[in-house]
């Protein structure tokens, strides 16, 4: 079997989504050479046995080849679907009344059912209903509380358990479910290194994640998926972008929920104010959508793509393309071509994220006596400053909690990042941050020891050669493992 070379891999990941079309070792193993980051497991669809059988193939390729592959759990979270079509399809015309109600039956072209047992609660008259990713769309006449009155404004054929979006009316359901929490307790028990939650709504909704992981005993990471208006209010999406450790701008169902035409903007609004929050962002969805059939994707695809790099993504996302699409591996070398071409542009470097314009409570002043990471956000700061300043090999890093390898990825250093760290389940949960390449370091003997032991292994893997500058960067005491505050230039 070939050996995964993930250290030639583009610094904007790639998270592909695993299903029939990518799960053999063979195609993962592919996959990685290609460029690929993360694995996605996608809880909307598959069994448990399933995933296990992925997480554990993802597990003995990281093991057999030494690679730090990531895996993300995407928990379905409040997706409300329509049941079963009775004769498979019904063709729903323009302009006719149709029921829609929670009853224990098949659906017709007159009478909608889903197992979403409040929606005739949740919505009222005027409110659109869309079937189908949008393609259909139904106005609310009225509800009587247990049957929904409706009409037909977009028709077409409808099939089974196509999704159905909401985008007016409040949901009463709670955004993380029966089967997200199962689901979850599932992913905890076989250490998945991120979990996303669908449909997230307010703050709290990622707080009440956080506190079951922690319950758990567990470090896993928590995304949330922008994809509800609700979610990019401004009231609540500072909020979320702040409790949650990374974001995802899911546009699929974002743009059903929002209008297509606010997506661009407010995903561009998404990732500017990530980068200031040191948040990782991951522009999902669509991004290759032709590549399902084609072996090439439209120009404007190309494009698209390319933009989310240059506006400053840290990781784009691949769905039906790689876990049902007839090209998975043409996907990911195509991805990374595009990727390559946009990372040539100086415009994604340097971003030196000014610590300033966090805290616009303190008129842009930078509060650093109340700040507990005013020193180690200050020298993080400088090493990305300093590192272009000397045009310098690397930036080092020692991390036991991550936040280091956050903070450095935010400021888009040209310099190559790397990290060390003797936490084993950091190597694969790092894998999503933009440029950030993991390894695993014990030996706590001395800082001047340590440092020299860190040059040592970057000559030997061949990532920098003698007389290079590199920039180190610890805390002291070593052994109190405290935040980072000493920066050191030194040369191979
Ligand atoms: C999306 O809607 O864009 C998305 C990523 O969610 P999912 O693929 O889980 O529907």
């Amino acid at each position: 079997m070939k050996q995964p070379d993930t250290q030639k891999h583009s610094r904007t990941k790639i998270i592909a989504t695993l299903g029939p079309a990518s799960d053999s070792e063979e195609m993962m193993l592919d996959l990685i050479n290609a460029g690929v980051d993360v694995f996605r497991l996608n809880f909307s669809h598959g069994s448990h046995a399933e995933h296990l059988a992925r997480i554990e193939k993802i597990r003995k390729i990281n093991k057999e080849h030494n690679c730090t592959i990531s895996i993300l759990q995407d928990l379905q979270g409040p997706k409300i679907r329509i049941g079963m079509v009775e004769g498979g399809q019904a063709l729903l015309e323009e302009g006719k009344r149709i029921e829609i109600s929670t009853r224990d039956q098949e659906s017709t072209a007159q009478h909608i059912t889903t197992i979403y047992k409040p929606l005739p609660k949740d919505v009222k008259p005027g409110d659109a209903i869309l079937l189908d990713d949008g393609k259909l769309e139904l106005r609310v006449i009225s509800s009587d509380g247990e049957v929904v009155q409706a009409e037909v404004v977009y028709g077409g054929i409808l099939k089974h358990k196509k999704g159905i979006n909401l985008p007016n009316s409040t949901l009463s359901t709670p955004s993380l479910t029966e089967k997200d929490t199962e689901d979850l307790m599932f992913g905890l028990e076989h250490g998945v290194d991120w979990v996303a939650l669908s449909f997230v709504r307010s703050a709290i909704d990622i707080l009440l994640l956080k506190h079951l992981i922690k319950q758990k005993g567990k470090g896993t990471r928590v995304i949330a998926k922008l994809e509800k208006p609700e979610a990019i209010s401004d009231e609540n999406l500072d909020a979320i972008i702040e409790a949650s450790d990374a974001i995802m701008v899911a546009r699929g169902d974002l743009g059903v929920e929002i209008g297509i035409e606010n997506v661009p903007i407010i995903q561009k609004k998404i990732v500017r104010k990530c980068g200031l929050l040191a948040k990782p962002v991951i522009i999902a969805t669509q991004i290759m959508e032709t590549m399902i059939d084609n072996p090439r994707p439209t120009r404007a695809e190309a494009s698209d793509l390319a933009n989310a790099v240059l506006d400053g993504a840290d990781a784009v996302m691949l769905s039906g393309e790689t876990a049902a699409g007839k090209y998975p591996l043409r996907v990911v070398q195509t991805m990374e071509n595009v990727i390559r071409n946009a990372e040539g542009e100086d415009v994604i470097y340097e971003h030196n994220q000014d610590l300033k314009k966090e805290n616009k409570d303190a008129g842009g002043i930078y509060d650093y006596k109340n700040d507990r990471n005013f020193t180690n956000n200050s020298v993080i700061l400088s090493a990305s400053r300093l590192a272009t300043y000397i045009g310098a090999k690397a930036i080092v890093s020692m991390t036991s909690s991550g936040y280091t390898a956050f903070r450095l990825a935010s400021h888009r250093p040209k310099t190559d990042i790397f990290v060390f760290t003797s936490n084993k389940s950091l190597l694969t949960q790092l894998n999503l941050l933009w440029g950030v390449r993991a390894f695993y370091y014990d030996k706590f003997v001395s800082t001047d020891q340590t440092f020299q032991d860190i040059q040592d292994i970057l000559l030997e893997k061949g990532f920098v050669e003698k007389g290079d500058q590199i920039i180190q960067l610890a805390s002291m005491p070593i052994e109190q493992k405290l935040r980072t505050n000493v920066i050191k230039l030194s040369q191979i």
